[in-house]
């Protein structure tokens, strides 16, 4: 699986999760620098993008990559691009996130906080408010006994909020789920 994070005006990463012959998941990833960018292009049919680089190099990442609508949020006038018809529809299809708020999703892929809103939807409501509180559980579990949580990271300025998002985690529960499933995990 490909994701884009870190994504500033300066640089972004391209990161790869596979897996080992053990089963263990195994993270790969490479920091870009926009200076070094030739030109980003959607393929004809809009499935895949072209990343390519000024020395040769070039990625092919899915459409439906987590971060891809922030990296063209982020795209300098110095990249090659001729899609910015096809970006500025994408724009004004942009849904809601149910688990951090931000008006952020295209092909269900959260742009911010990287969740999956397949794995969040249910037509049973009962059992979508316990998806997005698992999600809105991981979402802001701190990783050591002593780090206070976070509560303003998933705020993105590339992106409007939804004014009726609201977070369905307590403190109390974050700091639980963070105890059993997160502290002292060994990286
Ligand atoms: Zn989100």
């Amino acid at each position: 699986m490909i994701y884009l994070s870190e994504i500033n005006d300066e640089y972004f990463t391209i990161g790869e999760i596979s897996f080992n012959e053990e089963m263990e998941s195994v993270f790969a990833d490479k920091e870009i620098l926009w200076t070094d960018v030739k030109s980003i292009q959607f393929s004809k049919s809009k499935e895949d993008v072209n990343i390519q680089l000024n020395n040769g190099e070039h990625f092919h990442i899915p459409s439906d990559t987590s971060g891809l609508v922030s990296l063209f949020k982020n795209m300098p006038e110095t990249v090659s691009n001729s899609d910015q018809e096809f970006i500025n529809k994408i724009y004004t299809e942009l849904k809601g996130c149910k688990v951090c708020g931000n008006i952020a999703v295209w092909q269900n892929q959260c742009n911010v906080c990287h969740s999956d809103q397949d794995d969040v939807n249910d037509k049973d409501p009962a059992i979508e408010l316990e998806n997005i509180k698992e999600e809105q559980l991981q979402l802001f579990a701190t990783y050591e006994e002593d780090e206070p949580i976070d509560w303003e990271f998933h705020i993105d300025p590339n992106y409007q909020r939804n004014p009726d998002w609201k977070l369905l985690v307590s403190e109390e529960e974050i700091i639980a789920f963070s105890r059993d499933n997160t502290w002292n995990e060994e990286l």
